[in-house]
This record gives structure tokens, C-alpha cells and sequence, in this order.
């Protein structure tokens, strides 16, 4: 097994703090009459506080991800979860994070919020991921985050780059994998057993249906999760959003059976951009969106716009210079963008 050493990269202050106590962790019993929380004791579906560790939740998370409950963190978004680690990791105005470009937006905006110098390597221009450029870059750094499969371009990230990050950086490798359940590559979390460094996030955002309710997921060593713990708020996760998550995750047929409509639909759309006139390029996806570039963006974002259909204009990121997101939708909707697509080219040809 591959250590890591907490003691060197945690923020000295937190691996000094003690976890604040809540009422429901002094008593975590679910029998007695509770006079300890200050709650109002009329009954309701929502009086008391909920499981500050949502071990229901964990319990069902463990059986389905394959792995042990004490190796799991569970935030308000995924979000929440990688603030939690910049936060735990990484002293302000001193410490450093690595990361790609392009690639999910919130890694900037945490590493500004905490105060933190993020440096950004760049993919190639068919975003594949140059580990050794990364690891060049992550020297003096606390943190590698790496994002696979990849938002804005949809790709998976090449194993073997991956690991070599793995075998390599001393430091936290954080793999956000939001979009891994379309994907055909394996997990990181295979790995977890065998890398104490490695530190997976997931979310129940994407593939899961529950964008609304804001769960998400981190997957690590028992020592980063429990050094996590100490940062999180106490009920970081509200009572409504753990029943419902749960509800979701023991209907797990019907997510397999959305996930798979939606890679269906996915092959639809990308076999009927294929050879439109209009679109130059059509990156990879292993995720439930296309990214795709064309003669001009602004104006075709704004004639989908028109005919009420919301894409997104990547055009501003890195390498991505006139591109255009769509995530799959039903049939329906994605039937819809297809014919707005075929009619924005017919309006280019009469002109
Ligand atoms: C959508 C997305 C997330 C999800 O964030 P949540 O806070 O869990 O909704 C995380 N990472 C990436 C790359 C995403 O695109």
C-alpha cells in the first residue's frame, strides 16, 4: 500500500483542532425522551437534527460503491466536499493546488475563496492529461485535483496518466469523477484499498437524479476522512435530503435503467451530429454531455436560445475556443435540439 503522510500536508491548525461535539454525538442512541438539543418537542417530520454522519446513508453507499463506511464522506454537494478539502489541506496564502485546463470552474473559484495558488496544466488539444507535466507543476504543491471524466470536454482521463499522478505526488490526488457512472472506465475507487492518497468524489447530482437535494460524495482513507469531519459543519446534510437520497439509492434498477436510456440517447445524438454541415467537431464523451465546436458559437447559442433551447457556450475556456455543451436530454427534448440544429442550418444556406 501506498501511505501518505497526514501529518505533512494537513493544515497544522486542523490536525491540532478537536471535532466539534454536537449533541448527537455525545448520544447517538435512537431511544429516550431527547432533552439535549434545544429542539421544539412537538413531533414532526423535521424537529430533531438529523445523523450528523448520515450512517444510514454511508451503510447503503458502502454496499453499493464497494467500499468501507469510515472511507466516506457525504456533503452538501460535491462542492461542499472539495471546499472541505481545500479547507483541511491548504493554508491560506501559502499553500498550493494543481489542476487541468479546461476544467470544472468551481476549482478556481474554492482556490480563490481559501486564498490558495491554483496552477492549471493544460490538456492537450484533444484533452488528454500529460502526467508528467502535472506532477513538474505539483513540486511544492498540497493537492492534485483532476476531473474525469472531464467537464466542459467529456472525456475520460487516461488511466495510466492517472496513475502515474498516483505513484508519483506525495500529496492529496483528488479525482472528481461527477461523471464516471456514464462512463465505460473503471472507478478510481478500486484503488482506494491500495493508495492512501487517492481521494475520490463523486455526487448524487448527475447520474442519480438528485441535483435539488445537494448531495455528495467523498470516498478516502479513513485518516482524510476523519480529518474532514473535524471541518465539516455539524449537519452538513439536512434530514429531508438523506431520506430521500436513501429512497433513491434503494431503487437502484430505475437509476441503472435512466443511466442507460440516457447513454442511448446519447449515441442518437451524437450518430445525427456526426456529418452536420455546421458542426467542425465532435469531442469524446464518457459523459452525459457533447461538447462540440463550430464556425461560430455566439450565434448559434443564440439562434438555439431563440427557439428555446438553453445549451452552453464554453467558448471562453481554455482550448475550447467556439464550443458548444449540450447535455443529453429525454428523447424528446434532445429530438427538439436536434431539429432547432437541422433548421439553423437551413437558415444559413437561404441566406
Ligand atoms: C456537476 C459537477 C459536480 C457536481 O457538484 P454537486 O455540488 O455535487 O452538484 C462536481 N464536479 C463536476 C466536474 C461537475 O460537473
Amino acid at each position: 500500500m501506498k501511505t501518505f503522510d497526514l501529518e505533512k500536508f494537513a493544515r497544522p491548525n486542523v490536525l491540532a483542532m478537536k471535532a466539534y461535539s454536537s449533541a448527537r454525538d455525545e448520544y447517538t442512541g435512537n431511544e429516550g425522551i431527547f432533552l439535549d438539543a434545544n429542539e421544539n418537542p412537538f413531533p414532526s417530520a423535521v424537529n430533531r437534527y438529523p445523523d450528523p454522519y448520515q450512517r444510514e446513508l454511508k451503510t447503503e453507499l458502502a454496499r453499493i460503491k464497494k467500499v468501507r463506511e469510515e472511507q466516506i464522506i457525504v456533503g452538501n454537494g460535491s462542492d461542499e466536499v472539495l471546499d472541505l478539502i481545500y479547507r483541511a489541506f491548504c493554508t491560506p496564502g501559502k499553500d498550493k493546488v494543481v489542476t487541468i485546463k479546461p476544467s470544472y470552474g468551481m476549482y478556481s473559484v474554492l482556490a480563490e475563496t481559501n486564498d490558495v495558488e491554483l496552477v492549471e496544466v493544460p490538456l492537450d488539444a484533444d484533452f488528454n492529461l500529460d502526467a508528467a507535466a502535472v506532477l513538474e507543476a505539483a513540486k511544492d504543491a498540497k493537492i492534485v485535483v483532476l476531473c474525469s471524466p472531464n467537464n466542459p470536454s467529456g472525456n475520460l482521463l487516461n488511466r495510466n496518466e492517472v496513475m502515474k499522478i498516483v505513484e508519483s505526488f506525495p500529496g492529496l490526488v483528488v479525482i472528481d469523477e461527477a461523471y464516471i457512472d456514464f462512463s465505460n472506465g473503471k472507478s478510481l475507487l478500486a484503488e482506494l484499498d491500495a493508495y492512501e492518497n487517492i481521494f475520490v468524489s463523486q455526487t448524487l447530482s448527475k447520474a442519480y437524479g438528485l441535483a435539488g437535494i445537494r448531495v455528495g460524495l467523498g470516498f478516502g482513507s479513513p485518516k482524510v476522512i476523519a480529518l474532514l469531519n473535524k471541518v465539516k459543519p455539524p449537519y452538513n446534510v439536512n434530514g429531508l435530503s438523506q431520506r430521500f437520497a436513501l429512497a433513491r439509492l434503494n431503487d437502484m434498477e430505475k437509476v441503472t435503467k435512466e443511466v442507460l436510456d440516457i447513454l442511448l440517447e446519447r449515441s442518437r445524438l451524437l450518430l445525427e451530429m456526426k456529418d452536420h454541415p455546421l458542426i467542425c467537431k465532435i469531442y469524446r464523451t464518457d459523459a452525459n454531455f457533447i461538447l462540440f465546436k463550430v464556425d461560430d458559437a455566439n450565434t448559434m447559442y443564440d439562434f438555439f436560445a431563440e427557439n428555446g433551447v438553453v445549451v452552453r457556450n464554453r467558448s471562453s475556456q481554455y482550448n475550447c475556443e467556439n464550443c458548444l455543451r449540450v447535455s443529453v436530454g429525454t428523447k424528446t427534448e434532445n429530438d427538439k435540439f436536434l431539429e432547432v440544429l437541422n433548421e439553423y442550418n437551413t437558415t444559413l444556406k437561404t441566406k
